[in-house]
């Protein structure tokens, strides 16, 4: 037992440190580290491991894949993210903040699930009573889901090897912990612990298992991160405005990460959005837009969105600008502002300038850097972009607007829309659906929107 080393496990990310931090270096959270006690590797005593027929490699040929490995949630937003489907046999790893809605979103999953598929329900959150009133007031009926509220994990991985369910729920999994390990649920050591042990039975067994892991800010309880390399599949849940959630992979071994789902959170739970091309663009009925404001399409997956960017620019009080955005990343607002300065004798450094994004989507793409220009040009000089206009085209720091991909279908996305102008790439011309207006520079661009009204 002297060998028992003690070693410091960040809760929200997982970094191990030999000693204690303040602040974990990789995550940048603040009292995060916990301690931990690690036990040596059992001993095999020297004796080779035996080999059965299941532990035999298999030639490809042997294998059969069997059908329906893998198959529809019956939720489509959510078979969206995961790549078409749930696959047998895999972990998925469901993390938001509480009360976004992810115990909601299980159990409208697990209600289309289970008119073809055996599903388990584990509740460590809420009594089985408690469960069944949040279903009634959801409008569903689960009368073929098993619900178990033992989150002791010999227990769970007993029941689950009698009962051979093909889709287990297991809510949360900071509530899962293991007479093996010392600490308290929700601590590092169990959440790896007993996530290992279902992830492994899981396999096993053929059961699709989905994780719903708490994201806390303040660190109480460890966080999703700590078993992101153990799942097959790690999504997040994010609330954008109000009454809209957003499911984003962040990993997936089965499929891309680029697509996003969306739901509209009502009294009867989450509904898929199916088309949300405009959901993100404010409805002015007609009227113009006021200074300050852009449009542009962005692509994600396979859907492509209309979004309005918003700039505002106020004389800074100390002499030097400062940048307020959390949609899209400062350091790009800061570059665009810089090269705006430079190639457009825009003078933006005496200003503090705020960006937004309405609908709250956070923007990454590159081809979001023209529209962003427009719209800090526009706030300042405190004039209206033209209007019925879109745009779109990545900046270099030379000045020039730089092709991106999809143009026509990002063209067509906003002629559905009601757009009939669009501000672009000069390498990105051609047949479109709107009126083009192509620019190779900035200031080119500035001009045009200078000129056309
Ligand atoms: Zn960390």
């Amino acid at each position: 037992m002297k060998d028992k080393a003690l070693q410091f496990v960040c809760t929200q990310c997982g970094r191990v440190e030999t000693k204690w931090l303040g602040r974990c270096p990789d995550c940048g959270s603040w009292n995060s580290f916990e301690e931990e006690l690690v036990a040596p590797a059992q001993p095999s005593g020297g004796k080779s491991a035996q080999i059965t027929t299941e532990t035999k490699p298999l030639s490809l040929d042997e294998i059969v894949v069997e059908p329906g490995f893998r198959y529809e949630s019956g939720i489509s937003e959510l078979d969206r993210v995961l790549g078409g489907g749930v696959m047998r046999g895999s972990s998925i790893l469901l993390g938001g903040e509480p009360g976004i809605g992810k115990s909601t979103l299980m159990l409208q999953m697990i209600e289309k699930c289970s008119f073809d598929r055996s599903v388990l329900y584990v509740s460590g959150e809420e009594s089985p009573s408690q469960v069944k009133l949040r279903a009634q007031r959801l409008g569903l009926s689960l009368p073929k889901i098993s619900i178990f509220c033992d989150t002791r994990i010999e227990v769970l991985v007993t029941v689950l090897q009698k009962m051979k369910p093909q889709v287990v729920v297991v809510d949360s999994l900071q509530t899962l912990s293991s007479g093996e390990v010392a600490s308290p649920a929700g601590s590092v050591n169990q959440i790896r612990f007993c996530s290992t042990e279902l992830v492994g039975i899981s396999k096993q067994l053929g059961i699709s298992l989905f994780l719903v892991g708490h994201v806390t800010k303040e660190g109480v309880l460890a966080g999703p991160k700590v078993i992101e390399h153990l799942v097959d599949t790690v999504l997040y849940f994010d609330q954008v405005g109000s009454g809209i959630r957003l499911i984003r992979a962040a990993k997936n071994r089965f499929g891309s990460v680029d697509e996003i789902g969306i739901f509209h959170m009502g009294e009867k739970g989450l509904t898929a959005v199916p088309n949300p091309s405009s959901f993100f663009i404010t409805d002015r009925e007609g009227q113009s837009a006021p200074a300050g404001i852009a449009y542009t399409a962005v692509v994600e997956g396979t859907r492509t969105f209309l979004v309005e960017i918003q700039a505002l620019t106020v004389p800074s009080k100390n002499g030097f600008s400062r940048v307020y955005s959390d949609k899209i990343d400062t350091a790009r607002v800061t570059r665009i502002a810089a090269i705006l300065e430079r190639h457009a004798q825009i003078r933006l450094n005496d200003q503090d300038i705020y960006v937004n994004v309405a609908g709250g989507m956070k923007l990454s793409e590159v081809s979001i850097d023209l529209p962003l220009a427009l719209a800090l040009w526009s706030a300042l000089k405190g004039v209206s972009l033209p209007s019925s206009l879109v745009s779109f085209g990545e900046l270099s720091l030379a000045g020039e607007v730089r092709t991106v991909g999809f143009s026509e279908k990002r063209e067509k996305a906003a002629s559905e829309l009601g757009f009939e102008r669009v501000l672009l790439p000069k390498s990105n011309k051609g047949k479109g659906t709107l009126k083009q207006y192509p620019v190779d520079t900035i200031k080119k661009a500035l001009g045009v929107c200078g000129t056309i009204g």
